[in-house]
């Protein structure tokens, strides 16, 4: 019995959660759940949006399977993904984006995995309001990007163990480094210091609007991508769109005391509670879950479940359906079938 913690979150996340669910339970792997609520429900219930007892439950439970939380755009509290992944030190995010066959996109052969620092960068969350930062004219506004050499070790470190692990050959490191020297530079000098305890796997480096570039023309030229926080989390929705979408691509937040696996996408807040948003992101999302605690057999039975369903066509969602949609629901049960 594993004892996991269930974050459903805001707008569409308690959908698409259930759904993750009911397919890790049809997978005969048993869980005794614990439920806590963060984000905007979270806030208007509790008034925190990271209650600190919902903190307390995911730390002693160490691995969690969470649902989108909404942030406010430009105003209101900070992004309780931010939040969480600094209090747990998540230090590293792994989103991988491959073609599933059923699935209409102009590339047929995608399979990256981008590998982003989750904790630095413009998302430090180290920003003065306009007028409060001294020595600039009062009209300015400024965000720091920070980018330190442990955390650029750890990420790199990680990226190519996973690389390795995983049987892949080569590493792309992304970054903007002949415009910020200092920090993308040390982001850079550092990827290609680590690269050199891994001889057998490939390293190159691209600068980051090249890099945008290069994988809408070339998407199958790349394998690893290793990026900072912000082009990682840019370059990991464009991959989502390579291969069908939001509603395809799950991620794995990692750290040396504890994981946190969601879906991708955000809350879709205009398809909140219409059941008809794709819970392939957070099915998929749970089936890493499970190999991280040790249950392959059924993470690796939930994916082959998933894409049967994806590749025959016939109960998917809108956003991949070629005839008739069906709902959330009716989508994940279909999964369950094929369990
Ligand atoms: P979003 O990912 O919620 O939705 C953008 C669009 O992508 C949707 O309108 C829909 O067309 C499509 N989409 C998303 N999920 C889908 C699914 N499962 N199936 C089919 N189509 C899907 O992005 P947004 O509208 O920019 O953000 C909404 C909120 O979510 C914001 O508050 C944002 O901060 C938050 N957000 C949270 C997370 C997270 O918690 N990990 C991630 C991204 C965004």
């Amino acid at each position: 019995m594993h004892h996991l913690t269930l974050i459903p979150g805001d707008g569409v996340g308690p959908e698409v959660t259930a759904a993750a669910v009911r397919c890790i339970e049809a997978t005969g792997v048993r869980v005794q759940w614990d439920v806590v609520q963060l984000g905007s429900g979270a806030k208007k219930k509790y008034g925190s949006e990271l209650p600190r007892e919902a903190l307390a439950v995911i730390k002693r439970n160490k691995v969690a399977l969470k649902g989108p939380v909404t942030t406010p755009v430009g105003e209101g509290f900070r992004s309780v993904n931010v939040q969480l992944r600094q209090a747990l030190d998540l230090f590293a995010n792994v989103r991988p984006a491959t073609s599933l066959p059923g699935v209409r996109t102009p590339y047929n052969a995608v399979d990256l995995i981008v590998i982003r620092e989750n904790l630095e960068d413009l998302y430090a969350g180290i920003e003065f309001k306009k007028g409060t930062f001294k020595g600039l004219p009062r009209d300015t506004a400024v965000s720091l990007k920070v980018i330190s050499e442990r955390n650029t070790k750890r990420i790199a470190h990680f990226a190519f163990t996973y690389a390795q692990n995983h049987h892949r050959k080569k590493i792309t490191c992304v970054h903007k480094a002949n415009i910020l020297k200092a920090t993308d530079g040390l982001f850079l000098a550092i990827a290609r210091h680590v690269s050199e305890h891994y001889p057998r796997i490939y390293f190159e480096d691209r600068i980051v609007d090249a890099m945008a570039m290069q994988l809408v023309m070339k998407p199958q030229d790349y394998d690893v991508l290793l990026c900072p926080n912000l082009y990682g989390d840019i370059l990991s929705d464009l991959c989502a769109g390579l291969v069908g979408g939001l509603g395809l691509l799950p991620s794995a937040n990692i750290g040396e005391r504890g994981a946190i696996f969601e879906p991708v996408h955000g809350s879709a807040p205009k398809y909140a509670g219409k059941h008809k948003v794709n819970p392939t992101a957070a099915i998929l999302a749970g089936a890493l879950m499970l190999r991280f605690v040790g249950e392959e057999k059924a993470a690796s039975a939930l994916e082959r479940a998933t894409k049967a369903v994806i590749k025959e066509g016939k109960y998917v969602t809108y956003d991949i359906a070629r005839r008739k949609p069906v709902s959330t629901t009716r989508m994940t049960e279909a999964i369950v079938n094929r369990l």
